[in-house]
């Protein structure tokens, strides 16, 4: 008889076991007071020797395996014609589908020339939530984003099992509204980051690709985290149960036309990335740019090894044992700060956990920056690094110079891929819950210096009184 895998009784536990291990610094109070005050209450800014757990992100965050480790001994360090190059071109044409790959240093690099190409001046580009850098890579080219991610998606309370779907009416109002010739393409993120992680659907990405045809209009999958949206795919969309992760994947993939990708992310390295596409003469005009900015097409400003680490990376990460311990660790520290009474964005994603930081805060108001205050708290608190995922991140509007205000303000705590253990993360939920008993004490933040682009990076502040 067959018995469905989440109604079975057993842990997450990880299908790997320690290797090596890296020591760390434990602090006191007064030196993380210290260092948080030095950091501009950013912790972007803090030195990494005073963080205890470090959630600010999983990109590149992750512990490669002892097979990518073994890769990295085989680099072909030539500067032309790589073997590392064409081993990673046959692993993306096998396991993600696509005919053409580029490497780039990482996935902003993908992101610049794939929109330096795609858009014109005066274009939109509809997407499923913005994410800064993709976001910022289109409007200098000229483009600009608009979102057409169901409203359900900016509710961190929803339930809905796939908050990461495109609302077809939002997207068909744009093409009514500008004309598809406006469009050259349809942003479409898996397990979108700034949702917090949450999945898109099969059958709503088949949706999107029936309606962009019948107009002409390309899709652009931003496949960052396309290993963690098969893996809700398969828990949540009917028909899919029984296929596996690369099976699902490859579907994903098969629904679009080229991709960009950070491979820092899902693919398990500490540096890299790619884009992909099916049509030649987007490739060649690809081929040619990338020399540009990031090195030939068989490199793309990466070293041989760094592209022998991707390419086993990839394989890896698409085990169903890998992504089932990846999110299970994940939805194990979410539920037990759920279970703490401390609020989450729901459901649980794929990459992190996100504190709502409105409701955690509800005595600061979002101009004094609640998400970067609580980041900066729970650091002092306990030495755990999270970051700010609200209105920091999401900057200004280039027209009127106005802060957009979204209506997610969140705590994003990131896990790094096989990096930490179970006990880690009973230390962050604890911690999150002596800020929480707390909080009447918490007072927001002023914002003192501002960079130009991307200022959640490097954005100082002083605390209110
Ligand atoms: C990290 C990320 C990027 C950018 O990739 P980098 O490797 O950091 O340049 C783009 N899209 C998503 C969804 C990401 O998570």
């Amino acid at each position: 008889m067959e018995v469905k895998s989440q109604a079975r009784k057993h842990s997450w536990a990880e299908p790997y076991k320690m290797k090596m291990v890296e020591l760390l610094k434990m602090t006191t109070h007064e030196e993380r007071v210290n260092a948080i005050r030095e950091a501009g209450y950013n912790t972007f800014l803090l030195r990494s020797r005073d963080v205890y757990i470090d959630l600010l992100t999983d990109s590149g965050t992750s512990a490669m395996s002892d097979h990518q480790w073994a890769g990295m001994m085989m680099g072909d360090e030539s500067y032309a014609g790589s073997e590392n190059f064409y081993h990673l071109e046959k692993t993306v044409q096998e396991c993600y589908g696509y005919k053409y790959v580029i490497p780039t240093h990482q996935g902003r690099g993908a992101e610049n020339i794939i929109s330096k190409i795609m858009i014109q001046p005066g274009d939109i580009i509809p997407g499923n939530m913005y994410f800064t850098t993709t976001r910022l890579h289109q409007e200098l080219a000229g483009g600009t984003f608009e979102d057409v991610i169901i409203d359900e998606a900016h509710d961190s309370k929803n339930l809905h099992p796939f908050k990461g779907n495109i609302d077809l009416n939002k997207l068909d109002a744009l093409i009514k509204k500008y004309g598809a010739k406006k469009i050259p393409y349809v942003s479409v993120a898996t397990a979108v980051n700034m949702a917090g992680g949450q999945p898109i659907s099969i059958a709503n990405l088949k949706a999107v690709r029936a309606l962009t045809e019948k107009h002409g209009i390309k899709i652009i999958h931003d496949m960052t985290r396309v290993a963690e949206n098969a893996w809700f795919v398969k828990q949540r969309e009917t028909g899919y149960e029984n296929k596996s992760v690369t099976e699902i994947v490859k579907e994903i993939c098969s629904l679009t036309d080229g991709a960009t990708m950070s491979a820092k992310k899902d693919a398990l390295v500490n540096i890299g990335g790619f884009m992909a596409m099916n049509d030649k003469s987007l490739y060649e005009e690809a081929s040619n740019m990338v020399v540009v900015y990031e090195g030939l097409h068989t490199y793309g400003g990466l070293a041989g090894r760094d592209m022998e680490a991707m390419s086993i990376g990839i394989r890896e990460s698409l085990s169903d044992d890998h992504i089932r311990a990846r999110i299970g660790q994940v939805e194990y520290l979410g539920h037990k700060m759920m279970a703490a009474g401390i609020p989450i964005v729901q459901p649980i994603g794929g990459h992190g956990i996100f504190v709502d930081a409105k409701e955690f805060l509800p005595h600061i108001s979002q101009n004094k920056f609640p998400a970067q205050t609580l980041a900066a708290e729970i650091y002092i608190d306990s030495g755990v690094r999270s970051m700010e995922r609200g209105i920091v991140s999401a900057g200004r509007n280039k027209e009127t110079g106005e802060h957009y205000f979204p209506e997610l303000e969140l705590v994003r705590l990131t896990i790094p891929r096989r990096v930490y253990t179970q006990a880690h993360m009973d230390v962050v939920s604890e911690s999150v819950e002596e800020v929480f008993l707390n909080r009447k004490n918490i007072k927001g933040l002023n914002l003192n210096f501002e960079p130009k682009y991307l200022r959640f990076f490097q954005a100082r502040f002083e605390p209110l009184h």
